[in-house]
């Protein structure tokens, strides 16, 4: 254990700059209420799997209210500022990569739980508590972000597409322990074994000697006498891959398809991180999308309109007859029930609840006659219409 002059242990020291107040858009007098308020407010905004999500920002808030919702932890940002970086006797604040320990999380989160409600279903995925205890000390493997394009076609029926990627795997050599083969379990000569290593930081408050996770053996204390030759002892080296994904059918453009465990993969065993694909959809220049309706245009003639007929409209399921009814006017809608797009959440035939799909609505336009032949306007004149 290592003390430093104000009697705080530091675990993993980083210098930190950010300003937990300004993250959460309070005020430095802020009451705990305001501050979980805040809190709440800025977690629904930032949710990855909402529109216009933000996961980085969303982590910063939750690494904000780690610190700002415990009073304790507070009064020692306060005390000590932007040095401040989790310094707790205790241990068991270790940032925001600490959640992937449960316990870490129960400790810092077991205000909140109750008061996020159903966005909290989803924070387990992001933080990644697959890792386990065994491996708290493993880094997990980073979330890649990509988009795909798709045609507006295959976002409505849905669709399967094939992504590459280049990104970190597991090493087949040594299956991701980062050992060459048949060498053997020997201690870590970087700590000696104990798993970290110490260093002395000069910061505004003196030297601190702080205390690392050491890098070579991952804080485990072991090391393989022989490093794998294929990945230089990382456990994994970067690849191309082809991935084959399901675009689910209804997807609307901007909708994010999150694939776990399919990003970077971990170093030395660690699990991967997980793809976030962000479908783009091109557009149709026949169909506009609202909703989960699909809205086009059609133009009728002066006759059909007055006397009604039936005509034909392309719709997603290919051409479907509309049937005008007599005297329809310009600019009306007609809706025909089940052509649009497939409800994305629910089960059904179509990827919707019940195979439950939008509408498609078709707004006429009555085209009047231009360029009449004699004959014509004066039959129109004795029409007397
Ligand atoms: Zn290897
Ligand atoms: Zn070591």
């Amino acid at each position: 254990m290592i003390w430093i002059w104000f009697g705080v242990r530091i675990l993993d020291f980083r210098i930190m700059s950010k300003d937990y107040y300004n993250i959460l858009g309070v005020d430095k007098n802020a009451s705990q209420d305001e501050i979980k308020k805040a809190f709440r407010k800025k977690a629904h905004q930032y949710h990855p799997d909402k529109k216009g999500g933000d996961e980085a920002k969303f982590k910063e808030v939750n690494e904000a209210y780690q610190v700002l919702g415990n009073e304790k932890k507070r009064a020692q940002y306060d005390q000590f500022g932007s040095a401040f970086e989790h310094a707790q006797a205790g241990g068991g604040f270790h940032g925001f990569e600490g959640f992937r320990d449960f316990s870490n999380f129960s400790e810092g989160f077991n205000v909140d739980m109750s008061d996020l409600g159903d966005i909290f279903g989803g924070i387990g995925d992001i933080f990644g508590f697959g890792g386990g205890r065994g491996r708290a000390r493993t880094k997990k493997g980073a979330d890649i972000q990509v988009s795909l394009t798709v045609e507006f076609n295959e976002a409505v029926f849905g669709a399967e597409k094939e992504i590459r990627l280049n990104k970190t795997v597991q090493c087949d050599k040594c299956e991701g322990s980062g050992a060459e083969p048949g060498s053997k379990i020997e201690t870590c000569k970087t700590c000696g074994g104990k798993g970290q290593t110490t260093r002395t930081q000069r910061t505004i408050f003196g030297n601190i000697e702080v205390q690392m996770t050491c890098s070579d053996c991952s804080g485990e204390g072991r090391a393989y006498s022989q490093k794998c030759a294929k990945c230089r002892g990382l456990g994994v080296y970067r690849d191309t891959v082809n991935l084959k994904v399901k675009i689910p059918a209804g997807i609307n453009d901007g909708g994010v398809i999150r694939l776990t465990g399919q990003g970077e993969q971990g170093r030395k065993g660690a699990p991967a991180g997980d793809l976030y694909i962000q479908v783009r959809v091109k557009k149709d220049a026949r169909f506009e999308r609202v909703g989960d309706d699909i809205v086009s245009e059609a133009d009728i003639s002066f006759t059909q309109a007055a006397l009604g007929d039936k005509i034909d409209i392309e719709t997603v399921d290919g051409p479907v007859k509309l049937k005008i009814p007599e005297g329809t006017q310009s600019g009306t809608s007609f809706r025909m029930r089940g052509k649009g797009v497939p409800h994305l959440k629910g089960k059904g035939p179509f990827g919707g609840a019940h195979g439950k799909r939008g509408d498609h609505i078709v707004k006429v336009h009555v085209k009047t006659p231009r360029n009449l032949s004699r004959k014509q306007k004066k039959l129109l004149r004795e029409l007397g219409i």
